[in-house]
């Protein structure tokens, strides 16, 4: 097939760029009139201007002979762009895009009309051209006569590596430790109009985690993770100091699941005017930390409550999100940000291993048989739900079907209350929540359910 030589750039960096840009090569390959002659790697890149925070690029470059003129190649390539999901209307000027796809050279003609102008006029500025182009067609001849890898000698030196290359040891996420540097993060992504959703965690991340950063994901148009093994929070050092952690696979997992930026804070980083936990003025966290995790947990929620706020306050998201496993904390958080203004609270229902335990970082510390002992724990909520939908609607009753399956372990409560009163006992319940801590071989479980409900 006759045609003219054409040379197209590729990029992408939102969702997963480098299948963006392999659909694409697989799109131009099949327009009709194109043959492709060589199509060059992928190449990782540093985003140039636009809003702060974005990720990485994909770029490549295609070559080949196109027959059927540049203006109907420019908009197949547009076709192309919008099939894969670009949608011009909502973008900004240098913000993340879904796929472009630039018609760079388009055989000797120099314009197209008023859409296109040929050759592109940066063709030779652009390092994530240049160097795709090196490795497929180093003999190509540019506008200003120079070959790629001579043009790209003239350049600043920019980061342009292989997709695949050190990939494991930095996945495409922001991992930031300060305060400052994540507020300012944060400040340019809201800057750039983007929504934030954010995750707190102490990390040890599992799937139950990940259903949060999935849903803050579906959601917003930027999520951040903080992973702060919070020591205001623990009211025993032991278990504080036992608290798995493994940052690495953290920040690889909250970018599988799609979070734009970790914070990873220490106590002295958040609160530089009080290092000393002793020294903080912590936050009340209200009439919803009394009792149960209030009662077993003392300061617990107060270091919760503490943390929570001044996360909200780097971040700013638009809503944070929660897991409904630590139910009373849902509360707490709900009853801190209506004090604040924001953010919206999000609750993310419980998930659950297949054996019915509740996902928790603990579970890594409970051997085979404290596991088994573990599944108590779902057991009496389930049970107490099977009461409640046989109408049973006594408080005492139910506790008494929670207790009658944890025998043999060391239970701290096993509590039925009503879920807008929690520190109230009524004898009688028009809804109910069931919630349980105990100890199983040394390791803290909680857990809870909603008995009028499925
Ligand atoms: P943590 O790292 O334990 O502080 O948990 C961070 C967030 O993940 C909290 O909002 C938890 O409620 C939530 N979370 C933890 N485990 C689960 C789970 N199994 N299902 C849903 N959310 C969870």
């Amino acid at each position: 097939m006759s045609g003219e030589r054409v040379l197209i750039g590729l990029g992408a960096n939102l969702g997963r760029p480098a299948e963006q840009v392999e659909r694409a090569f697989a799109a131009l390959a099949a327009l009709p009139g194109m043959e492709l002659t060589e199509r060059s790697s992928i190449w990782r890149t540093a985003p140039i201007g636009g809003p702060a925070g974005q990720s990485d690029y994909a770029n490549a470059v295609a070559v080949g002979t196109f027959a059927r003129g540049a203006e109907a190649l420019l908009s197949a390539c547009q076709g192309i762009e919008a099939a894969l999901g670009r949608d011009r209307r909502e973008e900004q000027h240098h913000g993340p895009r879904a796929i472009d796809l630039d018609l760079l050279e388009f055989g000797a003609v120099e314009s197209a009309g008023p859409r296109l102008k040929l050759p592109h006029p940066l063709l030779e500025e652009r390092a994530f051209v240049l160097r795709p182009l090196v490795e497929v067609r180093p003999d190509w001849r540019l506008p200003s006569g120079r070959c790629p890898e001579e043009a790209l000698a003239l350049l600043e030196p920019e980061r342009v590596e292989l997709w695949g290359a050190g990939v494991a040891e930095r996945p495409e996420i922001e991992v930031l430790e300060t305060p400052a540097g994540a507020a300012a993060w944060c400040a340019g992504a809201r800057g750039a109009g983007a929504r934030i959703g954010l995750v707190p965690t102490m990390g040890a991340l599992h799937e139950g985690h990940l259903t949060l950063v999935q849903r803050a994901a579906e959601e917003n148009d930027v999520v951040v993770a903080s992973v702060f093994v919070n020591p205001l929070q623990f009211d025993e050092r032991k278990d504080l100091d036992a608290y798995p952690r493994d940052l690495a696979r953290d920040a690889e997992l909250l970018s599988g699941a799609g979070c734009g930026m970790v914070f990873t804070g220490t106590l002295e980083g958040f609160f530089p005017e009080a290092p000393m936990p002793e020294a903080i003025a912590m936050e009340d966290p209200g009439s919803a930390a009394q009792g149960l995790e209030g009662e077993f947990r003392t300061g617990h929620f107060e270091g919760v409550a503490t943390i929570c706020r001044r996360l909200f306050e780097l971040v700013r998201p638009a809503a944070a999100y929660f897991g409904e496993k630590d139910f009373q904390q849902t509360r707490v958080v709900r009853d801190l940000a209506e004090r604040l203004g924001f953010p919206g609270i999000v609750v993310v229902p419980t998930s659950r291993d297949d054996d019915g335990l509740a996902r928790s970082s603990r579970n890594a510390r409970l051997d085979g048989p404290s596991r088994a002992r573990a599944l108590g724990l779902p057991r009496a909520l389930f049970a107490a739900r099977a009461a409640w939908v046989a109408g049973e609607r006594g408080r005492v009753p139910l506790e008494c079907v929670l207790s009658a399956e944890l025998e043999g372990l060391e239970v701290e409560y096993a509590a039925v209350r009503d879920p807008r009163r929690l520190a109230e006992t009524p004898g009688r319940l028009d809804q109910a929540q069931a919630l349980i801590a105990a100890r199983v071989g040394g390791v803290r479980l909680i857990d809870n359910l909603r008995l009028d409900a499925n």
